[in-house]
């Protein structure tokens, strides 16, 4: 009886252990705060390189809700709403994707795309649900640099086309297989899936304006504000 008595502490400790273990390497994504080690990191393998968006794609359009109240949080969350940043094979990719819409006459507008970690942690501390806000524990494809939030506008007067709902819009009309809609909605959201879709980018299900890129070359999460990124970057 002792034995068995024993084996079950043994047993209890090791699980509570390893539960805890778990929840602590889950609560701590290893991010990038030191512009120096960015730096390196580049040095290392140029394609890490965070790309200022308009420095590849100077005619594409801003409307970078986070440096304004305008957004879902109503709380301006970002100092500056003039740049924004992608890692270099994503950027080049998005500029694929311009090139290919301004053809027929559109272009990209984008709403968000690198987000510090920092940020992250902010609206977590705002929202706290993880329906909306990507849960920081995890770290986000915006804070590695291969998320992006756009949609696409007529070029003839820079108006949005209709995706069926604003951005950040969290009801299940922003969702892919939600097919309610007119049918020139329906083929907008087509128009950006499938143009985004072919230079590489993801689709996410539940909102019609995030795109990703995939993680192939291990890109970190990145705490540097777009200050440091711009000077960074030269
Ligand atoms: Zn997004």
């Amino acid at each position: 009886m002792q034995i068995w008595y024993k084996i079950k502490i043994i047993y209890l400790v090791f699980t509570v252990g390893t539960i805890q273990l778990g929840t602590i390497a889950h609560a701590q994504v290893k991010t990038v705060k030191n512009a120096r080690i960015y730096r390196q990191q580049v040095n290392t393998d140029s394609l890490q390189k965070m790309i200022e968006i308009k420095t590849l794609i100077p005619k594409v359009i801003y409307d970078l809700r986070y440096a304004t109240t305008n957004n879902f949080t109503h709380t301006k969350l970002y100092k500056s709403g003039n740049s924004t940043f992608l890692r270099l094979p994503v950027a080049q990719a998005l500029q694929k994707v311009q090139n290919e819409l301004n053809e027929k006459g559109y272009g990209l507008k984008i709403f968000d795309a690198y987000r510090p970690y920092a940020v992250t942690k902010k609206m977590w501390d705002l929202i706290h649900d993880d329906r909306y806000v990507a849960d920081p524990s995890k770290g986000s494809g915006h804070n590695r640099g291969l998320a992006i939030d756009l949609t696409i506008i007529r070029l003839i007067d820079s108006r949005e086309l209709d995706l069926g709902t604003g951005f950040d819009n969290f009801t299940d009309t922003a969702h892919h297989t939600f097919k309610n809609l007119d049918s020139t909605v329906l083929q907008n959201r087509i128009l950006l899936k499938q143009t985004m879709e072919k230079y590489g980018f993801k689709a996410f299900e539940t909102e019609w304006w995030h795109y990703s890129w995939p993680n192939e070359r291990n890109y970190e999460v990145l705490d540097i504000d777009f200050k440091k990124l711009a000077k960074s970057s030269h």
